[in-house]
């Protein structure tokens, strides 16, 4: 039932108990009143009765009383009849009496025989009578009166009884018409009452239904609703407040939306509701988030693939999928992961040439379902599959098999595609930095001398570390070491005796950078070093205990002499004043020039009215 409605029943049903229980209580009222004023009648009437036919006796007029009885009834039409009933001992004494002198029923018998008075309601459907049959006992003084004077009989004894009935039936009529015009009143009441208030709650009830309707569309996502009323004062403001308020929540949706939409592509979360997407697009980027965290701190890539295993294991359920890392070159494929022998849904010959792979073929998402036979390198007893591939870099793809046993299984998976993507999106720079430690612990690429990296590494790989460095906002100080009057070890103690100090000086830098640092052989006597993500308080720190400790070094040049040298330090800053590398090697070798210019043995910070020395040594 309708809001309003229900409304309207309520007073209605309200209005008619209490029109009810007033016609209820006012038809009770009237009839007590109608029978208590019947009563004082009969009562009247019994005196007038007494005291008449006292009258006539003491008169000796006894023989008139039937024209006096007679008379009474006459003048009261509501007295219907009225009779007298003689006791034992006035018949005993007067005899029978008149034809209305004789007990008529049981009533006048009781009255007779108890000296109590008896009232009888009598009520049929036409009317309703009040019979009062009331004692006529002998007083002494009654009215000055002596009964015993005149009556052989005892004082209180019962000399008679006499009997009326009272017609009331008129007085219940105008009962019934007092009811009918307060039912009518009251009935007249209820329709303007229900009139009045459905004209002034239905517009309430219809701004109530409109609120409803745009809360509901609300609750889906949708704020553009507008809410309308033609109600004033609080509700016109409510109104007001409302529309501005949801054009306020679709604007910052919209913004919202847009925003995220550049984080996670569309389509991955496919909702109206753009309350439900921003969270599901939230919870989704905090996630892949966290997983971005706590891979960067994994020690090598394999920890990273478990990482990968463990999310298509925990949080998309994968029950049956193999993950493959690919080199990009030979096509040669690894199995890194497999839930179980089922899960391995490739012919052999694709281990060997992964181009055998669709998916890895066309770069592109391969599901079972979208064609029959679709890749034919797929062990043809196997129908439900799906299978991603996702390129590292030039070396190294990966590629996820998963399979369902049903067709809603992999429907299940392949929801999931885009989310999944997100996560190799993730972790791709990491896995490709993890690529590039591997290469780097390459022998050719170090010196043999002193264990450090040689110019070769830092031609090849510095520009892709620093590629990472600007895509993670990292930086780096850049030092240029260089021992001085080199030469002239060479040429007073012999080479052998340079090569030494050579060795001693990579010892020196290994065992004050720290594992992300960088130390490199840049030429004879010639040292750079990369500190990562450096304090300028650190990066004079290093250099400081560089310095020194080559300083404290002595040389057994072999024949009881010992030998001590010390280092000029070059320092510059990336990206703060160089934007690549090479400039910044560069400005570091400046700095350097400039200490060995102005007396060597000294530590030079890299400014800009330095310029550039262009002089690499
Ligand atoms: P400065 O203070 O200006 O640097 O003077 P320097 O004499 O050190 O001059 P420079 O740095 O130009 O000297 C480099 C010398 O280092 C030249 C070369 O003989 C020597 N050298 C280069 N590579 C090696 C090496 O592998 N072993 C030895 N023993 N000497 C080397
Ligand atoms: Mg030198
Ligand atoms: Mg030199």
């Amino acid at each position: 039932m309708q809001t309003k409605s229900k409304l309207l029943f309520i007073v209605a049903i309200m209005l008619l108990a209490l029109t009810t229980a007033t016609i209820i209580n006012i038809s009770l009222n009237f009839r007590e009143y109608s029978i208590k004023g019947a009563e004082e009648k009969s009562k009247m009437t019994a005196a007038i009765v007494k005291d008449g036919l006292t009258a006539h006796m003491v008169n000796g007029m006894m023989d008139k009383r039937e024209y006096f009885l007679h008379q009474i009834s006459a003048n009261n039409k509501e007295v219907k009849s009225l009779w007298l009933a003689r006791s034992e001992h006035v018949i005993k004494q007067y005899g029978e009496g008149l034809n209305d002198e004789t007990v008529r029923d049981e009533i006048d018998k009781k009255v007779l025989r108890t000296g109590e008075t008896v009232k009888k309601i009598i009520e049929t459907s036409n009317d309703i009578t009040l019979r009062v049959t009331i004692p006529y006992k002998a007083t002494v003084d009654g009215g000055g009166t002596n009964c015993l004077s005149c009556h052989n009989v005892k004082r209180g004894d019962t000399l008679g009884a006499i009997s009326m009935e009272f017609d009331i039936s008129d007085m219940r009529a105008s009962g019934m018409l007092t009811i009918l015009k307060i039912l009518g009143i009251n009935m007249l009441f209820l329709v303007v009452v229900l009139f009045l208030l459905n004209h002034y709650v239905t517009p309430y009830m219809k701004l109530f239904s409109n609120l409803q309707n745009g809360i509901k569309k609300a609750y889906s996502g949708d704020f553009t609703h507008k809410f309308e009323t033609n109600v004033g004062g609080d509700a016109k403001s409510i109104v007001d407040q409302m529309n501005t308020l949801f054009s306020k929540m679709q604007e910052t949706f919209g913004d919202i939306k847009y925003n995220l939409a550049t984080f996670i592509p569309q389509g991955c979360v496919s909702s109206a509701d753009p309350l439900y997407e921003a969270k599901t697009i939230i919870n989704e980027l905090s996630d892949v988030y966290k997983f971005k965290k706590t891979i960067e701190l994994d020690a090598s890539k394999n920890d990273v693939y478990t990482r990968i295993v463990d999310i298509l294991r925990l949080k998309y359920h994968l029950k049956n999928f193999t993950l493959y890392e690919i080199n990009n070159v030979t096509h040669e494929r690894k199995l890194f992961f497999s839930t179980g022998d089922n899960a391995l849904i490739c012919q052999e010959k694709v281990n060997k040439n992964a181009t055998e792979c669709r998916a890895y073929r066309t770069k592109s998402v391969t599901i079972s379902t979208e064609f029959p036979n679709l890749c034919q390198a797929c062990l043809s007893e196997q129908q439900n599959y799906v299978c991603i591939p996702f390129t590292i870099n030039n070396d190294v793809s990966l590629s996820i098999a998963a399979t369902g046993e049903s067709e809603e299984e992999l429907e299940e998976i392949t929801s999931h595609i885009t989310s999944i993507k997100h996560y190799f999106e993730a972790a791709k720079p990491v896995i490709e930095s993890q690529i590039l430690m591997e290469k780097l612990k390459d022998t050719s690429l170090r010196d043999g001398m002193t264990g450090l990296y040689n110019r070769r590494f830092l031609e090849e790989f510095i520009d892709k570390l620093v590629q990472q460095a600007n895509r993670s906002k990292e930086t780096y100080s850049v030092m240029m070491l260089d021992v001085d009057f080199f030469k002239m070890v060479n040429d007073t103690y012999g080479h052998d005796v340079g090569d030494r100090v050579i060795v001693e000086i990579g010892k020196v830098l290994k065992s004050n950078i720290r594992g992300a640092d960088l130390a490199i052989r840049y030429g004879g006597e010639e040292f750079v070093v990369m500190l990562h993500n450096p304090s300028d308080k650190g990066t004079q720190e290093v250099a400081q205990k560089i310095h020194d400790a080559f300083g404290a070094l002595s040389f057994d040049v072999g024949t009881g002499e010992t030998l001590k040298k010390t280092m000029s330090i070059g320092i510059s800053k990336f990206p703060k004043d160089g934007d690549t590398i090479w400039k910044c090697i560069k400005f570091a070798d400046t700095a350097l020039y400039v200490a060995k210019t102005t007396g060597r043995n000294k530590i030079v910070n890299y400014e800009k009215e330095m310029g550039e020395s262009g002089d690499l040594r």
